[in-house]
This record gives structure tokens, sequence and C-alpha cells, in this order.
């Protein structure tokens, strides 16, 4: 059996979308910068991409720019607002411990430039409160940028609360919303959000386009110079065809999707707990994140006296494709920030697992994986002498059950 189960490290294109591109390649394939015929039908279909995407966040067309992906969404956004910020003595910033690196990585920059940037700590439900974010705003902040849900947990935070708070405050709210677009409903205006960054392949699109949506009023920095596609603000050659993959892929997602955020795919919430029961089973390991304030399609566990990357690879072996945290934490020896956030000792935040799936997994692959999990882990732990260490009263239990 093989199982993809990293959708939040990247998804398959759906074959629908890859359909709707095709004809960007070798039909449509017009500079949307030209003045001739082909030109021009290649600026239509951009725009009308646009405005389908504009119309899926409840934003204007042209409060929507095309970029490269969600890290450089993240980078503008966040770039704009300290810069202006910084013109009237605004320098100081907030968000969170758990952040992807295209956020944690632009505010250190910022930090070396300056800037103050506080950090809220995540309570263990992977949860921000939004009083925290309240208590936080000063008068010299000039941004607030939150995670709409969290890459290695899954856990949905209150951005609806979080904008109203910001907007009330005059404080610009940017949330990066790559991992929750096209997994829960998002709407700009009832969410109250001021910036937004979207990344298609996390929802069956390609990688290498992705969107940051700027409310009206808000005049984007360059991160990049050149032409003056995009108004300007995100110069070079338009990528028609990911583009028109974004605006199919999109469109699909959300018709899937219910209203409500914490219940917006019942069916694949229905597989999700499944799982989560079945490795609950698993004994001194435990769920990280909020049960219920969570994505349908992402599971993350803790298991002690576990080494993450052996887990990982022996379920490769498997079949299983999972992850340990985020690709960018992969391939390195620290823990995940993100659990370190949520209060995981070291010990215990080394032994993640990462499974990520959409509505086409099985019950019967979601029973494969807890079976995998269960023997692989009683394996690992076998050989562990950490687990001797335990299992003898040397050391003591994180998670004593
Ligand atoms: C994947 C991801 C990104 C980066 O998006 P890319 O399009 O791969 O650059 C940013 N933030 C979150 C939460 C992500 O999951």
């Amino acid at each position: 059996m093989e199982i993809y189960a990293d959708n939040a490290a990247t998804t398959a294109v759906s074959p629908a979308v890859v359909e709707a591109m095709l004809p960007y390649f070798t039909d449509v394939y017009g500079n949307p910068s030209s003045l001739h015929t082909s030109g021009q039908k290649a600026k239509e279909a951009l725009e009308d991409a646009r405005a389908r995407i504009a119309a899926q966040l409840n934003c204007l067309p042209n409060e929507i720019t095309f970029t490269s992906g969600g890290t450089e969404a993240d980078n503008q956004a966040i770039l704009t607002i300290a810069h202006k910020g910084a013109k009237t003595g605004k320098k100081h910033i907030i968000s969170t411990a758990f952040e992807h690196h295209a956020v944690l990585h632009t505010l250190e920059k910022l930090k070396k430039e300056g800037f103050e940037i506080e950090l809220l700590d995540v309570h263990s439900t992977g949860v921000i409160d939004p009083q925290q974010v309240a208590d936080a705003i000063r008068e010299d902040t000039c941004l607030v940028t939150i995670m709409y849900v969290n890459n290695e947990i899954g856990t949905i935070q209150p951005i609806a609360e979080i904008g109203r708070i910001c907007n009330e405050k005059k404080v610009i709210f940017h949330t990066d919303a790559v991992q929750a677009v096209g997994h829960v409903p998002v709407d700009v205006r009832r969410d109250n959000i001021d910036m937004l960054s979207i990344s298609a392949h996390k929802f069956h699109g390609p990688k290498g386009i992705g969107v940051l949506y700027a409310r009206r009023g808000i005049l984007l920095e360059n991160v990049i110079e050149g032409g003056a596609q995009e108004r300007g603000k995100r110069p070079g050659t338009e990528n028609l065809p990911a583009i028109m993959g974004m605006a199919k892929a999109l469109e699909d997602a959300n018709a899937l999707l219910n209203d409500d955020i914490y219940a917006a795919q019942p069916e694949l919430i229905a597989k999700r707990d499944r799982l989560i029961a079945g490795l609950e089973k698993i004994p001194h390991g435990e769920l990280n994140g909020d049960r219920t304030r969570r994505v349908g399609g992402t599971v993350n566990f803790c298991f002690e006296a576990i080494e993450g990357e052996s887990l990982l690879l022996l379920l490769d072996d498997k079949g299983i494709r999972a992850s340990s945290g985020s690709a960018c934490t992969s391939g390195s020896l620290d823990p995940s920030h993100v659990l370190l956030a949520i209060g995981r000792p070291h010990e215990v935040a080394h032994g993640s697992l990462r499974l990520s799936f959409d509505n086409s997994i099985t019950n019967e692959e979601i029973d494969y994986m807890i079976k995998a999990v269960a023997d692989t882990v009683d394996y690992l732990r076998n050989m562990s002498p950490v687990w001797r260490d335990l299992q003898q009263g040397k050391r003591s239990f994180v998670f004593p059950e």
C-alpha cells in the first residue's frame, strides 16, 4: 500500500486543474503585457482568474496581487507594513512563536533593522487567545501577523476575532492563510483581514504561485524591481498557466466546504477523528493541538522515546509518506519550533509525527496507518535506551499514560 500523507507539505495537482492549465501553455500563450490579440487574450484570462479568486475570498479583484507563492506573499505583506510604520515611528510588530519561517525569518530581518518584534506565547492547545493580541497592541504597533491555520499541528486560530480587535485599534492585520484557504471557508470581510497570503500548491493547485490580498488603500512595497505588471508592485511576466490552475483549484476546493470553519469538511473530519482515536491507543503519546479547533486533514502526535526521523523513514518503508513537522525543519536536528511553542519539552518534541491528507483517503488506509505507526513505535522503543530507562524508572515519563 502507498499512502501519501504529507498534504501539508504539498498536494497533488488535481486532473481538473491540469486540464484548466493546459490551454495556457500552448494556445493562449501570449504575454499579457503585449498589445496584440494574443497578448490581450492572455490579459483577459489573467483578469478573469483574478476576479474569480477575488470572489472566492470575498474581496475586490484589484485587491489581489499574484506572487510566486506563500513565502513571497508573507515577505511582501510584512515588509510593506513595517516600512510604512517606521515612517511614523511605529516599529512594534506582534506575531506568534509558531508561525511559518516565511514569517518568522522576515521578522528576524526586521529586528536587525531596529524593529521590536513581540512573539506571543501559544497556549498548549495551539490556539492563540484574542485577548493576548488585545493586551499586546500598543500605540506604536504597526502590524499584527498571525497565521490562520498552523501548518504543523493544524489548529485554527480565532482570526475573525483577532481581526476585529486589530480593526478597532487601527492596526493592520495580516494572516498567513496558506493552510487555511481551500480547507476552511475564508472570507476576508467577515474575518476583518487587511492582508492575507495564500499558496496554490496547498490546495491541489500548482507550485510556485500564490496571492497576496491587500485591502484597498494599502500600497504594496516592491520586493523586486522590474516592469509594470501587477500595477508595478510585483514585476515579472505573469505565470498564466499557474494562475489559471490556482483559480480552478480554489473554486473546486471551496465548493466542497461548509460555512462552519470548525466543521468545514465533515467527511474528512470523521476520518481525522478515526485516526486520532486509533493513535491515542498507543501508550505514552499525545495529540498535538486542540482536538476540535483544527482542520480536517492534519494530525500531529508526539510519542515518548521516539526519534521522529527514524519513525518517518520506517513508515516510508511501509509505504506511508509522512512528516515529522514542516518541510523546513526536517533535515535539521532541532526539534520543531511549533512543538516547543506549544510547550512540548525537547525530548518529546523530537518524537513527532505529522500525517496530513485529504478526503481521498479511505478508512482502510487510516486503519493501515494506525497499525503501521503502532508497530513502528513499538519496534523503535524496543531498541531505545531511553525507553529502557523510562521502564526502569530512571527517567520519568512526560506522558505517563
Ligand atoms: C507552505 C507554507 C508557506 C509557504 O508557501 P510556498 O508557496 O511554499 O512558498 C507559508 N506558510 C505556511 C503556513 C505554509 O504552510
